[in-house]
C-alpha cells in the first residue's frame, strides 16, 4: 500500500498541522461518541487513501489540506501512526495504540472470522460436520494461507433471483442477467420458512453463518428485507448483506442498514465499482453511517487483484495471461454446502476450489436437484448428505489420490505434495505398496484390502490407513465426469 520512503515523505509535524486544523480536533474532541466517530473517519479516510490516487498525492504533500478538504475528522497524528508500515506488528506485540484506531482496526480483525468459523463448524449432522472438514482440509493444501484463513466455509446459501442486475465484468462466480426474482407472496414465504426450519434441523446454529445471495445481488429483490427477517425469526441471526448498488435507492439502503443493526448484524459491505461511485457513496452517506459498512474496493484505481474465476477468468484467457501474472486466488466461493436458487428451487452441493476448465466458477459441484415443496427437499437433502458424505470408506469405493496432488513412493512409505503443503506417510513398507497401488487408483477399497489380506495384513488394519487418508482429505472425492462432460473434454 505504501512503503517507508513514502511514509517518510509525509510531514504531519505542527507545522502543517494549522490552527484551523487544531480547531476541529478541539470540536471533535467534545462530540459525545468522540471515538467511534473517529474509527469510522479512519476508516474513510484508509478508503480514500486506498481507491485514489490523487488523495494520496494531496497527502504526501500537503496533508491537513487534504484531510480536511474531504471532511474527514481524524487525527493527523493517529494517521501518522496508521501509515507506520509497523502499525499491525507494533498494535500485536500489546503496544499502546488510540483507542479509535483500535476499533478501526476491528474491520481487519481476525476474530471475527474465527468467530464465524466456529460457529459453521457446529453442524448437527455428523456425516455433513466430517464432510466439510475434509474440504477444509483439501483448502488447505490448495489455497494460500490468507485465503484459507479468511474461508468461513458456510454451509447454506440462498439465492433469491436469477440472475444478477449488475453484470460485473469481473464477477467470479459469472453471474447472468437478472431474468426473475423470488418475491415474498403467500406461497413463497411459506416455502421460504419450511426451508428454513428444515436447513436448521439438519445444520443446527452453523445454518445461521449462511446468507442471501450468491452469483445475485441482494437489493434487485424488493423483498430482500422481508425474507432476511424470517432468517432472523428462525435463524436467530440477521444475515450479512453485500451489495453493488447502495445508490439505487439510498432510504431503502439507509433503513436496511438500520434494521440489520438493531437485529444485531454486525457488518455489512458495499462493493464499489469505481472512483466515481465512491465519491458518490461518500456523499451520500456519511462517515458515520457507514462506521460498520465495509467498502470493497473494485475500482480499477484501488488495484485490487480479482480472483481468477467466471468471467474475470475467461478475460484473462482472451488476454493470453500466462500462468506467472495470474493472481493467486482462484475462486470467492466462500461456501462448502448446499447453494439454494429459491426461483427455480433448485439446489446444489458445492466447496470451493481454484477455478479451472472443470470447474470455472472457481467450486466443485458434488450434487444437484431440484425441489418442489419442503418434503421433497428433505428427501432430496438426506439423499445428497447419503451419497456424498460417508463417514467412512465404503467397500465399493474407488480409491485413488486427487489429481492436484503430487505423489513420490518413498523407500519406506509415499508423500503427497501440493504447492503449499507436504504429507509423509512412511516407516512402514506397507505402506510404501499401499501408496503405489492408491496412485494406479483402479482399485476399490474392498479388492485393496483382499490384496493385502493375501500377504497377511487384516482388512481391519487396511480400511483403518484408508479412512486415516481420507480423514486427512487426501483421497480423492471428487465427482466422476458425467458422461457428457467427458465428451466435452474429448
Ligand atoms: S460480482 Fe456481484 S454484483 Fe457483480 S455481477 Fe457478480 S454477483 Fe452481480
Amino acid at each position: 500500500m505504501f512503503n517507508q520512503t513514502q511514509k517518510n515523505s509525509i510531514d504531519f509535524s505542527s507545522k502543517v498541522i494549522t490552527h484551523d486544523c487544531n480547531d476541529k480536533l478541539l470540536n471533535l474532541e467534545n462530540s459525545d461518541n468522540y471515538e467511534t466517530v473517529q474509527s469510522s473517519h479512519i476508516k474513510r479516510f484508509m478508503e480514500r487513501w486506498t481507491a485514489d490516487p490523487d488523495f494520496r498525492n494531496q497527502v504526501y504533500t500537503e496533508p491537513c489540506k487534504a484531510i480536511f478538504s474531504y471532511g474527514l475528522k481524524v487525527d493527523p497524528e493517529e494517521i501518522r501512526q496508521l501509515l507506520d508500515i509497523n502499525f499491525f506488528e507494533h498494535s500485536e506485540k500489546g503496544n499502546t495504540i488510540p483507542k479509535s484506531l483500535k476499533l478501526w482496526q476491528k474491520f481487519f480483525d481476525k476474530n471475527r472470522t474465527d468467530t464465524a468459523m466456529k460457529f459453521a463448524a457446529s453442524i448437527n449432522e455428523p456425516r455433513f460436520k466430517a464432510w466439510r472438514e475434509r474440504q477444509i482440509a483439501r483448502t488447505t493444501r490448495q489455497f494460500k494461507k490468507w485465503l484459507q484463513d479468511a474461508l468461513i466455509h458456510a454451509p447454506v446459501c440462498f439465492e433469491l433471483s436469477k440472475g444478477c442486475s449488475i453484470q460485473c465484468s469481473f464477477c467470479a462466480v459469472s453471474a447472468p442477467r437478472l431474468s426473475n426474482i423470488f418475491t415474498y407472496n403467500q406461497e413463497n414465504a411459506k416455502l421460504w420458512r419450511d426451508v428454513l426450519e428444515l436447513i436448521k434441523q439438519i445444520l443446527g446454529p452453523a445454518a445461521s453463518t449462511g446468507c442471501c445471495y450468491w452469483a445475485t445481488d441482494p437489493l434487485d429483490n424488493l423483498d430482500y428485507e422481508k425474507f432476511s427477517n424470517d432468517f432472523h425469526s428462525v435463524l436467530g441471526v440477521f444475515p450479512q448483506t453485500t451489495t453493488a448498488q447502495p445508490l439505487k435507492d439510498p432510504d431503502r439502503t439507509r433503513s436496511l442498514l438500520k434494521l440489520s443493526r438493531q437485529k444485531g448484524c454486525q457488518l455489512n459491505r458495499f462493493s464499489i465499482l469505481s472512483l466515481k461511485m465512491l465519491n458518490k457513496v461518500h456523499e451520500e452517506f456519511s462517515a458515520e453511517e457507514l462506521a460498520f459498512v465495509k467498502l470493497e474496493l473494485q475500482n480499477d484505481e484501488a488495484n485490487t487483484i480479482k480472483a481468477n474465476a467466471g468471467r474475470a477468468r475467461e478475460r484473462n484467457q482472451k488476454n493470453g495471461e500466462n500462468n506467472n501474472n495470474l493472481p493467486e486466488q482462484g475462486t470467492i466461493a466462500c461456501v462448502t454446502g448446499f447453494l439454494f436458487n429459491m426461483v427455480d428451487r433448485s439446489v446444489k452441493l458445492i466447496s470451493p476450489c481454484n477455478a479451472d476448465d472443470r470447474w470455472p466458477l472457481g467450486y466443485i459441484i458434488y450434487d444437484e436437484g431440484t425441489f418442489s415443496n419442503a418434503d421433497d427437499l428433505e428427501i432430496l437433502l438426506k439423499k445428497m448428505i447419503g451419497n456424498n458424505m460417508t463417514l467412512t470408506i465404503r467397500p465399493g469405493d474407488l480409491i485413488s489420490f486427487p489429481r492436484d496432488i503430487e505423489y513420490k513412493s518413498l523407500p519406506d512409505g509415499f508423500q503427497l505434495s501440493t504447492k503449499f503443503k507436504t504429507f509423509k506417510f512412511h516407516n512402514d513398507l506397507y505402506l510404501r505398496e499401499l501408496g503405489q497401488i492408491i496412485h494406479k487408483g483402479d482399485k476399490t477399497a474392498e479388492e485393496i484390502a483382499s490384496l493385502f489380506d493375501l500377504y497377511g495384513i487384516s482388512p481391519t488394519h487396511t480400511y483403518s490407513t484408508l479412512n486415516l487418508l481420507f480423514d486427512k482429505g487426501v483421497l480423492d472425492d471428487e465427482p466422476k465426469p458425467k458422461v457428457s462432460e467427458r465428451l466435452v473434454q474429448k
